[in-house]
Formats: C-alpha cells, structure tokens, sequence
C-alpha cells in the first residue's frame, strides 16, 4: 500500500522549467493538478476520465504541503498546469481543483434549470455546491448540516432554505417547499453514510442523489431497495475532476461569476502544518484552513 500523497490543491509560481517544456517559464504563476487521464484508454474513450488506470498514478512529488514540488511530465503536457489570471490570489486559486470536483459533480447530475436541490452537508464542498447552483441559476437550494455553525454558513452563502439535520421536522420542510415531492436532486456532500440513507427520503420520485462526499472505505449503507426500484430513484457518484472543470472553475472565478475565498476561515503556514490539520479537523472552528509558504 503507497501511502496517500497529501496537498493536491495547489497554486504558486514556476522555480524552474524541464528543459524539453515548451510554454511555461520561471514566475509563471500556476495552479496545478496532481491527476491526469490518458485520454487514450477505453474508459478516457468514453468519457470517464476519472476512472482511467493511469488517472490516480499520476501525482504531485513528493506533494502539495512542500516549499518546492516536482510536476511531472504527464501533468504538464496533458494541460494540468494551469495558468493563472493577472490578479487571481493563490488562495482563490487553490480553489479551483475542489470547485472542478463540484463542477463536476453538477455535470453528471444533469440539473436542469428550475430544479430544486438539497445538499446535504455544509462544509467547503456543500458551500461551493450552493454557489456553482446559484451562479447557474437553478432553481430551489436547501442545506442541512449537523453542526449548527455550518447551518448558518450555508445561509449566509445563499440558500433559500438551511435546516439543522437533527431537525425532527427536516422532511416535512423539504416536503413543504417542493409541494409536496421532494426535491429533483440531493447533493450528499458527506463521507458520512448516515447521509447518504437519509437522502433517499428527500429525493423526488424519480430524482437524483449525487453521492459526492468520500465514504470511508468498506463503510455499507442500506436503503429499500424495493423503494428505489419503484420511484425510480437514480444514485450517481461523482469522484475527483480533471483539466477541463478545473479550466471552468478558474474561468467562473476570474469572471467573478462565482466567489468562494470568504470560506477561508483560518490560515497556517507550512511549518506549523499540524496545527492546520487540528484546526481543519474541528468542523465547529473551521471550514477552510489555506496552508501557504
Ligand atoms: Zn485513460
Ligand atoms: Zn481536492
């Protein structure tokens, strides 16, 4: 077992260019992304670029929590090293691979104009989720979270609707708002199962549920199935992104369609990094923690 390759959600300038790189100098100010497709293979072939064998191999050296990383060749001809816009922070640029992996996420929902959405879980991917919906223009946007700190960030960030999920009354809330139906998409923004068994009940007949929040590993969660089969209920994962919502996520941020560094709620600097994961770890005390050099 390779141990995980931690910080993927990087941007800063070039030090140094390989010397057969054509395109890129030093200073370049970029953001890079640690996972590139093939773009060759049977599954690139059918768009599931992200299921690609050669998609997880590729990575950042030694990682995103350094002073100086190594981009290997792959990512820079394959267009992971992007370019950012004159004026564009790092930390907003940092943003761009977790707001791709939402982008995403939205892409293979298929949200059609007026749909209702719940997300569940208010954290920095159920907050981005409610600000790519609102800059869409879609239709009604609730969130519940567990923790009552986020259920007021998701407010603030523009729900029409936010609800604590240990609310009792949380299901005929969702019921009320979408007369009666429930919504056309929930948004599982949690690695939490328990999450993903409670959006079968806010789920429309013949609606979505996007499983988006990384379950831990061997987790099981259990629904009626008879249930599922007769409203028809459409469960759809979406895992990781790639250049092209990542070059979307970059563009919405430098025409200010979408705003997303006010979820940057602490700062650290690399040498104190285990001090950012304690605090980045604590959901009531934080929702973005930036590591910077
Ligand atoms: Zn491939
Ligand atoms: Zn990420």
């Amino acid at each position: 077992v390779t141990p995980p390759v931690l910080g993927h959600e990087v941007a800063g300038d070039i030090e140094e260019v390989g010397s057969d790189v054509r395109g890129y100098s030093k200073g370049d100010r970029v953001a890079v992304h640690h996972h590139v497709p093939c773009h060759t293979c049977y599954y690139c072939l059918r768009g599931d670029h992200t299921l690609c064998q050669e998609f997880p191999k590729s990575n950042l050296d030694p990682c995103g929590f350094a002073e100086y990383l190594r981009v290997p060749e792959t990512n820079v001809s394959k267009g992971a090293v992007f370019r950012l816009p004159d004026g564009m922070s790092y930390e907003e640029a940092a943003l761009a691979e977790p707001t791709g992996c939402c982008i995403r996420g939205i892409d293979r929902l298929g949200i059609q104009n007026e749909d209702s959405t719940l997300i569940i879980g208010a954290g920095p991917a159920g907050l981005t989720y409610v600000r790519l919906l609102r800059a869409f223009g879609t239709g009604l946007i609730v969130a519940t979270d567990v923790i009552e700190s986020r259920v007021r960030w998701a407010r603030k960030f523009g729900t029409d609707q936010a609800f604590n999920a240990a609310d009792t009354n949380l299901h005929r809330q969702v019921l009320d708002a979408t007369e009666g139906r429930g919504v056309d998409n929930v948004i599982v923004a949690s690695g939490n199962v328990k999450a993903i068994e409670a959006s079968f009940q806010f789920v429309r007949k013949g609606g979505k549920i996007l499983l988006f929040g990384i379950p831990p590993e061997g987790s099981v969660f259990s629904c009626d199935a008879s249930s599922v089969f007769i409203r028809e209920i459409k469960l759809i994962p979406s895992y990781s992104t790639t250049e092209n919502e990542i070059q979307r996520a970059l563009e919405m941020m430098e025409t200010g369609m979408i705003r997303l560094t006010d979820m940057i709620t602490h700062r650290s600097h690399l040498s104190e990094i285990a001090e950012a994961f304690r605090i980045a770890d604590d959901a009531r005390l934080s929702l973005k923690v930036m590591v910077h050099e």
